[in-house]
């Protein structure tokens, strides 16, 4: 049922809670008067024509979330010149609503203007909070769209218009799950398996699994036992692929400083590819502490946004190896910008990834471009039909993420597949016009 009002049109859904799509259009903007910077005006005075297909306006941008092994939030960026751009935002509620909100200052501007655009987006949403969370994931969503659409307009693939190719295809590490997670011998037969019969050179197992020694888990303290059990899934896992693979471990914000340091110094002899999210992600303080009282590299940097987010982080010298998510930390340029300055540090980039393959393709573009990409995370192996969403097959193949030739980031979504996996209550984008 659709009921239009004055403020624009409510869907209701027949027998699910009620979704309300409101038509920011045609209500006060409260970011007009109080956006922090002279970015935020419309086009910021930019008249002159370019020529051919780059005089492009956008027309529209629509969403809708596909239920995956993650709810991704598919972005699609419609344009006067027949092209429409795909992007993805991380997953989760809110994003839908906040790209309805961003659409009437992104209407009529041109799409070419990705850096432009981005700032644009970031002024207008200050009141919102777009340093970091809900909005960034959003404007990421709509900024990897853009990379879609200018590469379309411009006849050229994503990572061309990032400065051009370091690599052919991008490293893809698979992370690795069982369902006798806290078992040493069945990680060590997994990790065999994907490495053996998938081709995989680099792996990932979640560490921190239940060990039976526990007292008290919010206390973030690890007893000695856990320590142990910890090494005994690392020593197995690891000895279980020898040299065949790189293997990461993930500790999902856990732990105390003072055990994660522990942590770190006994996993030292296993030589781990990297220790992930020991402490929890707002103290960089102590992030830094952990991350140089160990030769265990040490790695975070999924739950931070932007540049400003890492800056520290990587100025401190508080991380081996910075992990942005490019659909959440502010999207390609933002993620290639995190990966120079972490750069200049000699700290390679490890792309945390829980996308479809229009996200993971849009971090695999970026992998390829920037010269400190050590890998791209691939979280979906046991879904079955994850690249069956976009029209190309063998998206990964031997562990590595070809980079296509065609413009854009090279993916077209296959809207079937996309429909017979939607959230209940979303709608299937518009086709292309
Ligand atoms: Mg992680």
């Amino acid at each position: 049922m659709v009921v239009g009002s004055e403020l624009g049109t409510f869907m209701l859904v027949t027998g699910t809670v009620p979704s309300v799509m409101v038509d920011f259009d045609k209500i006060s903007d409260p970011n007009a008067e109080y956006t922090m910077r002279d970015l935020s005006a419309e086009t910021m005075g930019i008249e002159k024509t370019r020529g051919g297909t780059r005089d492009a306006e956008i027309t529209d941008v629509q969403t809708t979330m596909v239920d995956g092994n993650y709810p991704w939030i598919l972005v699609r960026v419609y344009t006067d010149a027949g092209v429409v751009g795909n992007g993805e935002c991380y997953w989760g509620g809110g994003d839908t609503a906040i790209i309805e909100r961003m659409k009437p200052f992104l209407v009529g501007e041109n799409p070419l203007d990705i850096d432009r655009l981005y700032e644009h987006m970031i002024q207008k949403m200050s009141g919102e909070g777009s340093i970091s969370g809900k909005v960034i994931s959003a404007i990421s969503g709509v900024e990897i769209a853009l990379h879609d659409v200018a590469g379309k307009l411009v006849d050229l693939p994503a990572y061309q218009l990032l400065g051009g190719k370091y690599r052919d295809s991008a490293r893809v590490y698979c992370d690795l799950h069982t369902e006798d997670e806290a078992n040493p011998q069945a990680c060590a037969e997994e990790a065999d398996r994907v490495v053996s019969d998938l081709g995989y050179d680099a792996i990932k197992f979640d560490l921190d699994v239940p060990s039976g020694h526990e007292k008290d888990r919010a206390n973030r303290h690890l007893r000695p036992g856990e320590i142990e059990h910890k090494a005994e899934i690392v020593e197995a896992t690891t000895e279980a692929v020898g040299d065949r693979a790189d293997v990461a471990f993930d500790c999902h914000w856990s732990y105390a400083t003072g055990s994660a340091k522990r942590l770190a110094k006994r996993l030292e002899e296993y030589d781990v590819w990297w220790l992930e999210d020991v402490v929890p992600p707002e103290n960089h303080d102590a992030q830094r502490e952990v991350t140089r009282s160990t030769a265990t590299p040490v790695a975070t940097g999924e739950n931070v946004y932007r540049t400003h987010g890492n800056r520290d982080l990587i100025e401190n010298e508080a991380i081996d190896i910075i992990a942005p998510d490019i659909p959440r930390v502010g999207g390609m340029r933002e993620g290639q910008k995190i990966a120079n300055m972490a750069d200049m540090y000699y700290i390679p980039v490890a792309m945390h990834n829980v996308s479809s393959p229009i996200g993971t393709m849009a971090s695999a573009q970026l992998a390829v471009a920037i010269p400190n990409s050590l890998a791209v995370e691939y979280h979906s192996y046991e879904l079955g039909w994850w690249e069956d969403l976009v029209e190309e097959d063998g998206l990964i193949e031997d562990g590595r993420m070809d980079i296509p030739e065609e413009p854009g980031l090279g993916l077209e979504l296959d809207l079937d597949v996309v429909e017979e996996n939607m959230v209940e209550g979303e709608t299937l984008f518009d086709p292309a016009p």
